[in-house]
């Protein structure tokens, strides 16, 4: 790359994006769907660089559910800085980590009843999965991991092999060993019971060897917004617990409040073996994983799944103040179930619009499926015109989904609405 490629500033036909576009690798995604350049960003608002307002449903892919600079966790944050507080930390004992520890036991494990031991992986959704999957299947001695049908669970060669979008495991290039799908619930319509599948499949003469886990989303976000039943659930759970194989839920991206409770399964009377969290966990879009382990299968030897950035202190002084902040009174919770059945008010009112909708998922983790594949990429598309920022999800993007931070107001969400609604109403014409 010569000197002479490099873009001038000065040149009256530069463009603040000139740089990413042509120098950063193709495999980027959301700025194609999204192509504006942001420069700063506040609640559910986001601003590009010509000052452009946006309204955000997309909230980092769900990793900002208290929204974009939440002005508590910003001054936590600044405060410890300016302290001089540890930065970088490996997993030595440090201030931020006992106070984070200390709440999340505190406010979120011992209201709930849940007794778990806490594991920090390195800062990223799928290494925590590695993590858990790895844990699982030394604690069975068995390879095989179930996994369901437009599952995701991350990129990295253990969780892609549990993921079940094709181009994405294409990429691997390499092949994807020892996962097994079965067909979420739903799958094959509403009228079959895919847990029956389940349960024939590991039957003996099944054929299947047992597997160490099982491993499931209880809101399929990247699969399309596919939302498991309670009962279903349990079902699965009880499989499990009859074969003793671990059962794992991957709560990435439903957990954290983004489906109405801490915890997107704390209501359905199941307790996992091992729950995966990451996303919105540090609750500033800071990188932090953590993985919940039952006490008796945490039989890691000291640095068995190690990592450099494990435990990052800025994001457990966010989480912290995250979790004592907004879920260790109700009040918190009160208002975000007010402001779902607000939301599902408002679905309800666009739906009969537009009959030809169909809506899905539960609490502020809600998606719109149209009556053709393509329509998807089309709304968000012109949504963004119109200043709102809606992505796509499932294995074709024929669905929109629809992330607000929990932190919205009740007009961000009526505006928002509105604006798909309106770009319905155009394409309808
Ligand atoms: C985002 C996500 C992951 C992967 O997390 P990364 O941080 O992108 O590696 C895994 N599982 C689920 C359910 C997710 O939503």
């Amino acid at each position: 790359m010569s000197l002479n490629n490099v873009l001038d500033i000065n040149d009256e036909n530069f463009r603040l994006s000139n740089f990413s576009e042509r120098y950063e690798s193709n495999v980027r995604t959301y700025s194609r769907d999204f192509p504006a350049v942001f420069h700063r960003a506040k609640g559910s608002v986001l601003y590009s660089d010509t000052n452009k307002p946006y309204l955000d449903f997309f909230s980092g892919a769900g990793a900002l559910n208290y929204g974009h600079n939440n002005p508590v966790l910003k001054e936590a944050l600044i405060n410890y800085i300016s302290k001089d507080g540890i930065s970088h930390g490996l997993d030595l004992f440090t201030s931020a980590k006992e106070r984070f520890i200390n709440s999340f036991v505190q406010y979120i494990l011992c209201p709930r009843n849940l007794d778990y031991k806490l594991q920090f992986t390195g800062p990223t959704g799928t290494n925590a999965v590695e993590a858990a999957v790895k844990i699982a299947r030394k604690y069975t001695g068995r390879k095989n991991v179930i996994s369901f049908t437009n599952a995701f669970h991350g990129m990295s060669l253990g969780s892609l092999s549990l993921t079940a979008n094709p181009k994405k495991r294409k990429g691997a290039g390499v092949a994807l060993h020892d996962s097994i799908f079965m067909p979420y619930d739903g799958y094959l319509g509403p009228d079959i019971d895919t847990s029956l599948v389940l349960k024939a499949m590991l039957q003996d003469g099944g054929g299947l060897d047992k597997p160490a886990a099982i491993i499931v989303e209880t809101i399929q976000g990247e699969g399309g917004v596919n939302t498991a039943s309670r009962s279903w659930l349990r079902k699965i759970y009880q499989i499990a617990k009859e074969l003793d194989i671990l059962f794992i839920v991957d709560d990435i991206q439903a957990g954290c409040g983004r489906s109405g409770t801490f915890f997107s399964f704390e209501e359905y009377q199941i307790k996992p073996d091992i729950v995966v969290l990451s996303k919105s966990l540090s609750g500033y879009g800071l990188p932090m994983s953590l993985l919940l382990l039952s006490p008796e299968i945490d039989i890691w030897e000291p640095g068995e799944h190690n990592g450099t950035f494990r435990g990052n202190n800025h994001a457990f002084i966010t989480a912290e103040t995250a979790i004592s902040n907004f879920w260790a009174t109700k009040m918190f919770s009160e208002d975000l179930s007010n402001k779902i059945g607000f939301f599902d008010n408002v679905l309800d009112e666009l739906q009969r619009e537009h009959p030809e909708i169909g809506l899905r998922g539960r609490g502020l983790f809600r998606g719109i499926s149209f009556n053709e594949e393509n329509i998807a990429g089309k709304v968000s598309a012109e949504a963004f015109n119109h200043g709102l920022i809606v992505e796509t999800s499932g294995v074709s993007g024929h669905i929109l989904k629809l992330l607000p931070a929990l932190t919205i107001s009740q007009r961000e969400l009526q505006d928002g609405i509105s604006i798909i609604s309106d770009v319905l109403k155009k394409r309808g014409k």
